[in-house]
């Protein structure tokens, strides 16, 4: 019997990837060159399509790398000189943050404990701070940042770069891209892509950012710098042979998605979130660990359990629906629950009945 993955990534897939990888085998796109017209059709489809579902403007550049990690460190080592600021809430803004510690830079933080957002109206950012790094969905603890705090952290700081880690949450968020200048995810969460690409967004201003310091003569990493994705970008070519398969399947996905049409989408994964969020408050074995509603995310719901995690994880595992442990030091306390758009209303409305006849 079919499983239905509830993790927060490696994910559900989404329903057409079977089809859509046969197809691309039987094309032969596992064997076809990389500098060829055929790869560059392909790039620019799935750019278009990319284009199209998070309606981004036509200046933006898209970049392939192989993780969303890697952009992680390319993008500070790319467009950052001295210094980055972090909202740390969990265990992934937390690395993002460590990277640029790590890359030597003089980074700032604000921090909040887990399960917590942040008032960003209370936050002060140094001046030497150049970029500012916000992780919309905290995937460890299910909490969010809004959009719209996001947004009003570029009318604060107009003159300071907002780069976002939209990894475990994109399609769903409907930025301003006037007001976020590069955006980061990979395919293996809400996109519902087997792991290994990592898409890189851009806009011309980080570009433009990211040469200034070469010019200055700041070392960038030599492998996928900014401006080595956003000049074979240029030619709908990447630097170095790329997983043209999972390239392809992304363009597919991204045309699934926009025919459902994302706004539809967009409004399932809120409804499925509420069903979620409702089902956990009112039952005794369960609460939502997120206490802040503008915080709690919609593609990551986390609850408390009453029982150790991990029996109620296999009780389930039964009826073939798999969940997510808690993360870290909150594993054996709590169940982590992807509602990304390969979960159908249906698979949760199975999943919040078996949890109700625990
Ligand atoms: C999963 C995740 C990452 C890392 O993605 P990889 O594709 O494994 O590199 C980064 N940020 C967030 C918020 C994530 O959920």
């Amino acid at each position: 019997m079919e499983k239905i993955f509830f993790t927060p990534g490696p994910a559900h897939l989404y329903p057409s990837v079977e089809k859509h990888l046969a197809s691309a085998l039987r094309n032969n796109l596992g064997s076809i060159s990389h500098r060829g017209k055929q790869f560059q059709q392909i790039f620019a489809e799935t750019t278009q399509n990319l284009r199209q579902l998070l309606s981004l403007p036509s200046d933006f550049g898209i970049y392939f790398t192989g993780s969303a990690t890697e952009i992680w460190e390319k993008s500070l080592s790319s467009c950052v000189e001295k210094s980055s600021f972090h909202f740390v809430n969990g265990s992934f803004s937390k690395k993002y943050f460590e990277f640029a510690k790590e890359l030597g830079l003089h980074s700032h933080k604000a921090e909040a404990p887990m399960g917590e957002g942040f008032d960003v109206s209370k936050i002060d950012i140094p001046t030497e701070v150049e970029v500012i790094c916000c992780t919309q969905n905290e995937t460890s603890t299910g909490v969010q940042m809004p959009v719209s705090d996001i947004h009003a952290l570029k009318d604060k700081y107009p003159e300071k770069f907002i780069f976002v880690d939209a990894v475990s949450s994109t399609p769903h968020p409907r930025f301003d891209w006037n007001k976020v200048d590069s955006m980061l995810f990979s395919v293996q969460k809400a996109l519902g892509m087997p792991a290994g690409l990592g898409v890189w967004i851009a806009n011309p201003a980080t570009i433009e950012k990211a040469k200034a310091l070469k010019a200055k003569g700041h070392k960038a990493s030599p492998y996928h710098n900014l401006i080595q994705l956003a000049e074979n970008g240029s030619k709908n070519e990447t630097p170095a042979t790329p997983n043209v398969l999972y390239i392809y399947l992304l363009g597919k996905i991204a045309e699934d998605m926009l025919s459902k049409g994302v706004e539809n989408i967009r409004q399932e994964t809120s409804s499925k979130a509420k069903m979620l969020y409702d089902f956990s408050e009112s039952s005794s074995q369960f609460s939502s660990f997120v206490q802040n509603k503008e915080h709690r995310s919609e593609t990551v719901v986390v609850v408390n359990t009453v029982r150790p995690s991990a029996e109620i994880i296999e009780e389930v595992k039964k009826d073939n629906m798999v969940l997510g442990a808690g993360y870290g030091s909150l594993k054996e306390s709590q169940l982590r629950i992807a509602n990304f758009p390969a979960i159908s209303v249906e698979d949760v409305e199975k999943l919040i009945d078996k949890l109700r006849r625990l």
